[in-house]
């Protein structure tokens, strides 16, 4: 699915290919919060190969927080898409900054929970984790064509 994506001042737009786009992982850890300025945060995945910046590279800052590099905008500050040392071949969207209508995922994933605000405790229904989560990314989009989760699900919609 090719993703098209950009902050909120319209300076950078980037698009990226990838089949990992499922914005089902629901991440309450302080970074996202912060970064985000929300109480969670949610991100994609996908080769940094397949990333295309389409304007405003000159605005894209990053700041580091643990092995991650955060990439945003400098004029706006939106979140925009992270990369990590440990997985160089890797880049995780904040699913915020996609405009391509992404598809509803047949099951969330609520991670960190230990670090969710007391304010914001979301009744959501799936796994849920007090820190990293059991399946990465891949193995989660691996698990849905095995299982074809997305006609279980549709089947049971209210
Ligand atoms: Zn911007
Ligand atoms: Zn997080």
């Amino acid at each position: 699915m090719l993703l098209k994506a950009s902050c909120q001042c319209q300076k950078i737009r980037y698009e990226l290919e990838t089949d990992l786009y499922y914005p089902y992982m629901i991440c309450y850890c302080s970074i996202c919060r912060k970064t985000n300025g929300a109480p969670f945060g949610v991100n994609i995945k996908g080769d940094l190969d397949n990333l295309k910046i389409i304007n405003g590279k000159d605005y894209i800052k990053t700041y580091s927080a643990k092995d991650c590099e955060r990439h945003f905008c400098s004029k706006c500050g939106s979140p925009l898409y992270i990369t990590d040392h440990r997985w160089p071949d890797g880049i995780w969207p904040n699913a915020a900054s996609i405009d391509t209508a992404l598809p509803k995922p047949p099951e969330y994933q609520q991670i960190f929970l230990d670090d969710q605000v007391p304010w914001f405790k979301p009744d959501i229904p799936g796994k849920k984790f007090s820190g990293y989560p059991k399946w990465s990314i891949d193995e989660y989009h691996q698990h849905l064509k095995n299982s074809n989760l997305d006609n279980e699900t549709n089947n049971n919609e209210i």
